[in-house]
């Protein structure tokens, strides 16, 4: 088995758990995000250390505050049906 290597379930995509500060072990993308610190940013990123923040990702780290992890359950395209968001290949 490789350790840190997972995949989530319905998707197949590569995940990893991150274990927050609240003690839960949170599926996240494997690639980490930038993101900037907001108080009303829609996004939650799972930072290295396991806190969470509220804040809204960015490309690049120019505008970032720091970088973490996004939860897969909102990028995961089977849980597509809980949000309504455009659909974008991005490869
Ligand atoms: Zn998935």
């Amino acid at each position: 088995m490789n350790r840190g290597n997972t995949r989530c379930k319905k998707c197949g995509k590569e995940i990893r758990f991150i274990r927050t500060t609240a003690g839960k072990s949170m599926p996240c993308d494997s690639g980490f995000i930038y993101y900037k610190e907001e108080l009303e940013g829609k996004d939650r990123i799972v930072l290295p250390n396991g806190q969470v923040v509220v804040g809204t990702i960015v490309n690049g780290p120019e505008l970032a505050d720091g970088f973490g992890f996004i939860s897969h359950f909102a990028t995961c395209e089977f849980s597509q049906a809980f949000r309504r968001k455009k659909k974008k290949c991005a490869n």
